[in-house]
């Protein structure tokens, strides 16, 4: 049994660390699908991009999720227009149709990609399940199938392609006794992630973006008239002011708001634009990011193959705390089961930090952001699938892994100028950056080239949304 994410088990090379100084448009940080689309985005329009990731492409979240491709920023999409409309009034319901269709939207651009640049990823749309159990868990709601039930009647007035299954239909499909009903969302699907962002990295590299690996960033910082860094541009010290100017640099079509300095252990970068992606990890190089998104980690396990396909599509669960699909990594039409979860019975323990009320002072209290797989959750895991498939209890277990998902307070993301001009984020995907990391990145890059963004044009609510700028978490109120 290996401890390590089943779809990083594949022969890689990574490109070499940075080493001296260079000069490109847009520098960014983290090699996830996030820094990554931005990077072959922006390429794509003509800018000269450097990426710089502190480990290898796709070690973080990217190369540790489940590879499911599913619409909304909730579990529920009745959630979603609950929230929105709590925050921002009678547009919430239109908000969370429109945020289902952004991320319809992302997962358009995805296979699109995947076309154009002849991407194989093990790429299927059998639709997403989500299911209300005869056992809800702890942290779930009382009565799922109420969630699921009003969820199915809101998606379908809105016009989604959606499907009610009652517990007969659900058997058929999904082999486990333990079920009570489900929403079926046909429009999501599942790929390999890891084969997915590293074929978009060659893709990337095909276009001159340039890839340095092993290679934390350590500080961005404003540059001086002698062309080095001075001051702090990234974190606690704020250079002020906001709004990209409209130069253009000649050439390249990205706009030029002055000057950045990106500093790593063997040279530094200088650059007009920094995007930032490095979701859960934000906040370990941009303090003001430490309210707005909080690290969860996650944990899974891969089974030993099975040969018979014993179902399609991906499976979510008990409000989303657990979640499955079966692999097409063979034999046949076979493949592995993925199971994760359990995060609900240890949530202290899988924050990478939270706050304690001290004195009436708030206390951050550090965790770290551990990936290797603890054996408490994976216990609960295991408890939970065997509960679940009770007559495939006995499979053996292949892979078991962790990684760190980057949770925002109203389970939306991040997207655009930070308070520092030129630096831009897109994370706080809150375990859903497959849905929303493509679009967003889509966005940016649309803006630092200075075109027209097709996204924001169509769907006038997303800078709402997803403001960059918008406010910091109660980690103490947050169910997760
Ligand atoms: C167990 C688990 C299951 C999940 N399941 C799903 C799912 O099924 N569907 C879905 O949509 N989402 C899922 N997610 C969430 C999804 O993985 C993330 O939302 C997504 O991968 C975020 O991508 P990213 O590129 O923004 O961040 P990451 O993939 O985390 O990439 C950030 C990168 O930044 C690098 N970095 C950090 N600091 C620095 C620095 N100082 N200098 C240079 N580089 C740095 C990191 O090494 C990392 O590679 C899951 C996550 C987990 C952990």
């Amino acid at each position: 049994m290996i401890r390590d994410s089943y779809w990083l088990d594949m022969p890689y090379t990574p490109s070499g660390p940075l080493s001296g100084e260079l000069d490109v448009d847009v520098v960014v940080i983290g090699g996830g699908v996030t820094g990554v689309t931005g990077a072959l985005f922006l390429a794509e329009g003509g800018a000269r991009v450097a990426v710089l990731e502190r480990r290898e492409v796709a070690s973080g979240a990217t190369g540790r999720n489940g590879g499911f491709m599913l619409a909304g920023t909730h579990e529920y999409y009745v959630e979603a227009v609950e929230e929105l409309t709590d925050l921002y009034g009678a547009d919430g319901r239109r908000m969370a149709g429109e945020a289902w269709r952004i991320a319809l939207e992302n997962h358009d651009l995805m296979a699109g990609l995947m076309e154009k640049y002849k991407i194989q990823c093990d790429y299927y749309r059998h639709g997403s399940y989500v299911m209300a159990m005869k056992r809800p868990d702890r942290g779930s709601h009382a009565d799922p199938l109420e969630r699921i039930v009003r969820s199915y009647n809101l998606l379908q007035e809105d016009g989604f392609d959606v499907e009610y299954l009652d517990e007969d239909r659900l058997y058929g499909i999904k082999r486990s006794p333990q079920l009570a009903g489900a929403l079926w969302n046909k429009f999501d699907g599942e790929l390999h992630p890891v084969k997915y962002v590293r074929g978009l990295a060659s893709a990337a590299s095909g276009l001159g973006v340039l890839f340095f690996e092993n290679t934390p960033v350590t500080s961005i910082a404003r540059r001086g008239a002698d062309g080095n860094g001075r001051g702090d541009a990234g974190g606690r010290g704020d250079a002020g002011g906001r709004g990209v100017s409209s130069v253009s640099r000649a050439g390249s079509g990205v706009s030029s708001p002055g000057g950045l300095v990106v500093q790593t252990p063997g040279g530094r970068i200088r650059t007009q634009h920094v995007l930032l992606g490095m979701n859960a990890y934000t906040p370990q190089l941009d303090a003001r990011y430490e309210r707005r998104i909080i690290p969860q980690r996650g944990q899974v396990f891969t089974t030993e193959p099975v040969s018979e396909r014993l179902f399609n599509g991906v499976f979510y669960a008990n409000d989303g705390w657990e979640f499955w699909r079966q692999l097409h990594d063979g034999p046949g039409e076979g493949g592995r089961l993925l199971f994760g979860g359990g995060r609900n019975h240890h949530i202290r323990a899988e924050r990478g930090f939270h706050f304690l009320r001290r004195r009436g002072r708030q206390i951050r209290t550090y965790r770290g952001y551990k990936e290797r797989p603890t054996r408490a959750v994976q216990r609960s895991n295991d408890r939970s699938f065997n509960s679940t498939f009770p007559h495939l209890a006995a499979l053996g277990r292949s892979h078991r892994w962790g990684g760190v998902m980057g949770f925002s307070y109203d389970s939306s993301p991040f997207v655009g100028e930070t308070e520092t001009p030129g630096v831009h984020i897109v994370a706080g995907f809150t375990g859903r950056g497959n849905a929303y990391a493509t679009v967003a990145a889509r966005m940016v890059s649309d803006r630092l080239l200075g075109r027209p963004s097709a996204v924001e044009d169509q769907f006038e609510t997303v800078k709402k949304v997803f403001d960059p700028l918008r406010g910091g978490i109660d980690a103490e109120n947050r169910r997760r």
